[in-house]
């Protein structure tokens, strides 16, 4: 068996890359377009079963990692709409905004910097059809929405644009329910919508996406460690879910470039196909968000009342999915023939193994493979039946969604020859090898595979 991985960093490969990853997503049912039957809407995608259970995977690991094993955070899951005063008290209804220019002529819209970046200078003229752009001017992300009946009696709330202030809202709430000690944090994973001028590059920039936030309240004298500790947590984190971390480049945001709140913010960009772009961030917030609205913390021993600091790791569950996605995505060359795969760990890959009967007409191999397959979906829940196609379609199609191990019941199974008899045999993604395994031994063998 010939294997040579191909150099994905290479220049031919990374070019198609994204094309190849967009079209994967959807022929293998991990990502559709948005509202695709009536043409699709920009910005908006949906996870298939494939994708859905790899987004699981990847929020799962989140949560057990910063909260499920931690005795200092307090997970909530707060309310996508919110009031309007929530969006006032945090700068978002003045400020969230970002500068925008129309064409004079099409009356497509852009993204101002954006466009300045790609021209390297002031852009003055439509990409799309070459007209006059007008003047730029400040448009706001927030979608607003009516809540009640009649318009003009209906108050207006926003859809969240980001989870944090979700967790601020329910500080005082968590402090009395819980009494936590300082420092302690409070996470959530939920819906974010941005009414982004440019959704573009997939799920990378949409107008509906996910996010995994948390806010760490500390005293204010320890926020130079508390920084350093979250910086590493957070890479320990990406390692752990398969990102390569070659690509990644924690960013230092220049001191002229910060909000005036913060004292710093490191960017976690990542080498995407269309260019070094930000993962995820982490902010120190200074005393900004609880002061804003109007939140203090009394330590119960000293009775001493102050107002915490934040720092604020804040994760894109989507861009975690993309980046993922390219760490994992490998091509070689198998049999002669080049083969996409993709290098998920079995922890996170959407299906742990697929079982199948080497052929699906002999009712005997169907029979045994069914009882196998029950087996192992009793045990791992991750198990996905195949029988589609001769056997080596099913590889090709599991190497693609990722599964780890291919289990595959042929006649030497039900044989009488004792060395094969009531064996399996379990087919590793990564390298193409077969290996023999009892069916008794099958569960602790995958169990072994496991790392996580
Ligand atoms: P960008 O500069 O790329 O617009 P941001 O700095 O506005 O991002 P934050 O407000 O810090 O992003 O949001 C936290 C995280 O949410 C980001 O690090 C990113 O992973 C994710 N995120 C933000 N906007 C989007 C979007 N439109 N689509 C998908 N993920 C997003």
């Amino acid at each position: 068996m010939l294997m040579s991985e191909k150099n994905l960093t290479t220049q031919e490969n990374t070019e198609n890359l994204m094309e190849k990853i967009v079209s994967l997503c959807k022929r293998r049912g991990f990502i559709f377009p948005g509202s695709e039957i009536y043409g699709g809407l920009a910005g908006a995608w949906d996870y298939g079963h494939f994708g859905a259970e790899l987004l699981n995977n990847i929020k799962s690991s989140w949560w057990k990692k910063f909260v499920s094993d931690r005795s200092d955070m307090y997970g909530v899951r707060a309310a996508i709409l919110m009031r309007s005063e929530v969006w006032e008290a945090s700068g978002h209804v003045a400020g969230f905004a970002d500068p925008m220019v129309e064409c004079s002529k099409c009356h497509h819209r852009f993204r101002t910097d954006q466009l300045d970046a790609e021209a390297t200078k002031n852009a003055t003229i439509c990409p799309d059809c070459g007209g006059a752009l007008g003047e730029s001017r400040q448009f706001n992300m927030m979608f607003a929405t009516k809540i009640g009946a009649a318009d003009d009696t209906a108050a207006t709330a926003y859809l969240r644009p980001e989870t944090a202030q979700g967790i601020f809202v329910n500080f005082k709430n968590t402090v009395d329910a819980y009494h936590p000690k300082l420092p302690f944090g409070m996470a959530q994973i939920g819906k974010a919508f941005r009414n982004e001028i440019t959704p573009r590059d997939f799920i990378f920039r949409s107008r509906e996406f996910e996010q995994m936030e948390i806010e760490y309240y500390i005293r204010p004298e320890t926020w130079t460690e508390q920084f350093e500790y979250w910086k590493d947590e957070m890479a320990e984190w990406m390692e752990s879910v398969g990102i390569d971390m070659s690509k990644v480049h924690a960013i230092d945001i220049p001191e002229e470039d910060l909000a005036h709140y913060s004292k710093r913010t490191v960017d976690f960009e990542f080498e995407y196909p269309f260019g070094q772009k930000e993962l995820f961030g982490l902010a120190y917030r200074g005393s900004f968000d609880l002061d804003n609205h109007h939140l203090d913390y009394q330590d119960e021993e000293t009775k001493e009342r102050i107002v915490p600091h934040v720092i604020e790791p804040s994760f894109g569950v989507d861009r975690a999915f993309l980046a993922v996605m390219l760490s994992a995505y490998t091509e070689d060359e198998m049999n002669g023939e080049v083969r996409q795969y993709l290098k998920l760990a079995p922890h996170i890959a959407p299906t742990l193994a697929a079982v199948s009967p080497l052929l699906r007409n002999k009712p005997e191999l169907v029979e045994k493979a069914k009882e196998v397959f029950g087996m192992m979906k009793r045990e791992f829940g991750r198990i996905t039946y195949d029988d589609n196609g001769n056997i080596g379609k099913r590889y090709r199609r599991q190497d693609e969604i990722g599964t780890p191990f291919c289990i595959v019941i042929d006649f030497d199974t039900l044989g009488e020859n004792p060395a094969e008899k009531n064996t399996v045999t379990v087919r590793h993604r990564d390298t193409g090898n077969q290996v023999r395994v009892q069916i008794s031994e099958l569960i602790n063998y995958i169990k072994g595979k496991i790392e996580k």
